[in-house]
């Protein structure tokens, strides 16, 4: 029996869901979000705000996390 381990083989492979929604924006939709989470002034419930206004939902532990840098894709 051969077990399928191609899942395992790619590290870096995942990304969060942060990092997905950045993906899907449209270019100046996610130079904003971008600008927004490099800006220490613009705390996760505004992130979570403004992205609830673009139709994504998103908690503010997800936001914290990939703008700390300890996501999985970070
Ligand atoms: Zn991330």
């Amino acid at each position: 029996m051969t077990v399928d381990l191609s899942e395992f083989a790619t590290p870096h492979k995942t990304k969060c869901k942060m990092a997905r929604i950045i993906e899907d924006l449209d270019a100046s939709q996610a130079e904003k979000l971008l600008s927004a989470l490099g800006e220490p002034k613009i705390v996760p419930a505004g992130i979570t705000r403004a992205l609830s206004g673009w139709g994504i939902a998103v908690s503010e532990n997800v936001v914290k996390r990939h703008r700390q840098g300890l996501c999985c894709c970070a």
